[in-house]
């Protein structure tokens, strides 16, 4: 591994991020970088954290539980961005400070269940399909509010905002208005003053998109591939 070079990368992604934000006239600070490990190991994780990454992003329950174990030494805020079944909401309650990838009431349900079980209560954010694509993991967009009006209603989910992830494209700018339905979703969601909701988070951008989705008003841009080029 060229640690160097690791660096590099981070700071370039930061950079861009700043860059973008005073572009959108928006305080970097409010922009979080989590770096998702899933393609690299352990090793490269551990390096990311010295180098200044405090969050860090898996999509798989067992990846992420190899990687806990092997970084047990250093303080990171883990967050789960994949698709998650309901047979994992024990262990999903228990190892991450943040589940982006609620993607169903039946999920919700049973994170809901296995934390008042641990007595915690467990912050998540709702995804959304905005793109329709009917690939995609996520609650379509017509029901959203339906659906996290429901998961409100359970007392140990806490809904902290909305996460997408939008499909691949050559230009970044063919994502923006994906984006911005995100924004206004969780606009609309925050009028309505549901109890248990706080429409304070906003995950989206990736590798692809992340510059775009800072000037629309993400909160954390999850970006694996751009910080491991050439290491
Ligand atoms: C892999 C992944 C990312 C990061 O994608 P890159 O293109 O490598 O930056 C972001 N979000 C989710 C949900 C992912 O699975």
């Amino acid at each position: 591994m060229n640690v160097s070079k690791l660096r590099q990368n981070v700071e370039r992604v930061r950079q861009r991020i700043a860059v973008a934000c005073e572009r959108a006239e928006r305080d970097p600070s409010a922009v979080r970088l989590v770096a998702v490990t899933k393609t690299v190991g352990a090793d490269v994780a551990r390096a990311l954290v010295e180098s200044g990454v405090t969050d860090i992003g898996e999509n798989r329950i067992q990846e992420a539980a190899r990687k806990q174990e092997a970084l047990a030494d250093l303080e990171i805020n883990w967050h789960m961005i994949g698709h998650l079944q309901t047979n994992k909401a024990k262990d999903a309650v228990r190892m991450f400070h943040l589940i982006h990838s609620v993607d169903s009431v039946r999920l919700a349900e049973a994170l809901n269940k296995r934390a008042s079980a641990q007595g915690r209560s467990v912050p998540v954010l709702v995804e959304v399909n905005v793109s329709g694509e009917e690939s995609k993991y996520g609650v379509p967009a017509a029901v959203a509010i339906d659906q996290v009006r429901s998961m409100a209603k359970f007392p140990a989910i806490q809904v902290r905002g909305l996460m997408t992830m939008p499909p691949l494209v050559d230009d970044p700018e063919q994502v923006r208005p994906l984006f911005v339905r995100l924004r206004r979703l969780a606009a609309e969601i925050k009028t309505l003053g549901m109890a248990g909701v706080e429409m304070k988070h906003l995950s989206m951008g990736m590798t692809q998109d992340y510059e775009v989705a800072v000037e629309e008003g993400a909160t954390f841009v999850r970006v694996g591939t751009a910080l491991f080029s050439g290491i």
